[in-house]
């Protein structure tokens, strides 16, 4: 009969799939980190089944719980505190068919990116306001590429190679610099910032371009 030594507290630091069981043991939304926490700045390892089949469609489906009752567009695994290349989008749209159209908001539906890599196409950009939900209650502009090609893996391991454009182009850059360590707020007009009530009271137009008048800040052509 052997004897295993009881392992001695905090010698032996978990492993991801360890903490993200401890992370799944309660039930619920998941506490979204905040920005100063530097889980969102040390960018994050390619998922390479760390997690296994199960465990990672409960995380999932815990990412998607989380995103909806914050409720946001996207939300990345860092974000829970989790450093894997892991996020997931869902855009229900509800906006004014004239801001919709502006900002090329279509529906999008619920998805899984796992190890997302985006690239621009072509020169053209797109600015409008955005917020993050480590960085509640703000808002600002920030230029984008207006197209960019993703390319990685669905949660079942398939490929992944799409062209996104319009909201969804911006949903899918801004989740996917979570994954690399970068807050939209490293590429935002500093001038922009706004808090939430500023923008619905002032700045809910289609288009920023009353708010880059009046804050002064520049859009791209
Ligand atoms: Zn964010």
């Amino acid at each position: 009969m052997s004897h295993l030594p009881e392992p001695q507290p905090g010698s032996a630091p978990l492993s991801l799939a360890e903490r993200v069981e401890e992370l799944l043991a309660t039930e619920g939304p998941l506490p979204i980190v905040a920005a100063g926490d530097p889980v969102l700045r040390r960018g994050t390892r390619p998922y390479d089944g760390e997690l296994g089949p199960a465990l990672l469609a409960r995380f999932v489906a815990a990412l998607r719980v989380t995103m909806r009752a914050a409720p946001g567009v996207g939300l990345a695994a860092p974000q829970v505190g989790v450093p894997l290349r892991i996020a997931v989008i869902e855009d229900p749209a509800p906006v004014p068919p004239e801001v919709a159209l502006a900002r090329g908001r279509v529906p999008q539906p619920f998805r899984v990116l796992v190890n997302p890599v985006y690239e621009p196409l072509g020169p053209g950009r797109a600015a409008f306001f955005e917020g993050c939900l480590s960085v509640p209650g703000w808002q600002a502009v920030v230029a984008r590429p207006a197209e960019v090609r993703l390319t990685g893996l669905d949660e079942q391991g398939n490929t992944l190679d799409e062209v996104f454009r319009g909201w969804p182009a911006r949903i899918v850059q801004h989740e996917t610099d979570h994954l690399d360590g970068t807050l939209y707020l490293d590429r935002a007009e500093p001038r922009s910032l706004a808090s939430n009530e500023a923008v619905a009271e002032r700045w809910a137009q289609p288009t920023p371009l009353m708010a880059a008048r009046e804050l002064g800040f520049a859009l791209p052509e």
